[in-house]
């Protein structure tokens, strides 16, 4: 086709080149569809001045979703969802304006950033922020704010409780559960934040949210979930591990399973579908999470199970028998 060049500065042919391209980010090879001209005179390449598409925020964003980080429209929608300009978010969170206006733009941003971000998307915890900065707005709009915040706390704990208690009943809270009543939202909620930008084999998944509930009472003397965990063949399952499961496949679509056939036995792969509701969750709950998701990152099904038949918790029981949290204090993470 023919087209100006602006190294030729004159009307050349051009060759419109479409195809796959890693494009690095921070540490990652992300492929990207890209798109350009090409010169076929001086061999230059260049963007079409008429496109919006820029390979690099798409790039991002794939970078950002496989990391569980927070996208430039989720800010903004968070922003608006409250009414927020982007000044007050930025002076409750301590950062620039500039900076924030960068991110909801498409910069990439760094980690600490990122964590201060998606915590303080988190209803309690913008509640803390907007309770604590009392400077940052004025009062009729903190009072509407903080309003709204207990409504949706409300709203949620309501329609939690009544649906998942039917259905799995409750214990009491004892050393068997970490000193916590079952919390069925938050043990589906912390299955799906594991599948969550990555795929993992279904007997890595239990041991994880092992590893988050021991790892948890050990540091803060009580779980995150409240979860009985029994001695199994492959390691530690928490207890009724299949109802859960089922939950988040059949009812909740929220967890993808792929089944995959390999010489001796089928494999299970979950991916999660849906976004975690992190709010739920504690800043301790949060990090814990966090912790053991990137501790085992690179470890697989068998590496996992390994590991886990290492804990003294495991040692010490039975199949079939529960784990008490009184060995959390020997966790080897
Ligand atoms: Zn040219």
């Amino acid at each position: 086709m023919k087209g100006i060049c602006p190294a030729c500065e004159k009307e050349t042919e051009l060759e419109y080149v479409t195809r796959v391209e890693d494009i690095a980010v921070r540490d990652e090879n992300i492929p990207v569809h890209v798109e350009y001209f090409k010169c076929l005179e001086c061999e230059t390449e260049f963007d079409d001045p008429h496109s919006t598409y820029d390979p690099l925020e798409v790039a991002y964003h794939e970078y950002r979703a496989r990391h569980g980080m927070v996208q430039p429209e989720d800010i903004k929608t968070f922003r608006e969802r409250f009414g927020l300009t982007q000044l007050e978010l930025a002076n409750l969170l301590g950062l620039g304006g500039a900076t924030l206006s960068r991110y909801e733009n498409g910069a990439l941003q760094d980690e600490a950033h990122n964590t201060m971000l998606s915590l303080a998307m988190q209803p309690d915890n913008l509640l803390d922020l907007i309770e604590e900065k009392t400077s940052v707005l004025s009062d009729e709009k903190r009072n509407r704010i903080i309003n709204l915040l207990k409504d949706i706390t409300e709203e949620r704990e309501k329609s939690f409780l009544s649906i998942f208690e039917t259905r799995f009943g409750s214990y009491p809270a004892s050393i068997l559960s970490g000193y916590q009543p079952l919390n069925v939202a938050k043990l589906l909620n912390a299955m799906v934040f594991f599948c969550k930008g990555v795929e993992i084999p279904k007997t890595k998944l239990n041991k994880l949210i092992f590893y988050a509930d021991f790892k948890h009472y050990k540091e803060y003397s009580i779980s995150i979930t409240g979860s009985c965990y029994a001695h199994l063949p492959h390691g530690p399952v928490p207890d009724k591990y299949d109802y859960y499961m089922a939950t988040l496949f059949y009812d909740e679509k929220a967890i993808f399973i792929d089944e995959r056939q390999f010489p001796n036995y089928t494999g299970e792969f979950l991916s999660a579908l849906k976004e975690p509701d992190l709010s739920i969750f504690s800043t301790t709950e949060i990090k814990t999470l966090a912790y053991v998701k990137e501790f085992f990152e690179k470890y697989n099904a068998k590496e996992i199970r390994n590991f886990s038949h290492e804990e003294r918790g495991y040692q010490v029981t039975r199949n079939g028998e529960l784990i008490s949290y009184e060995y959390a204090q020997f966790l080897r993470i």
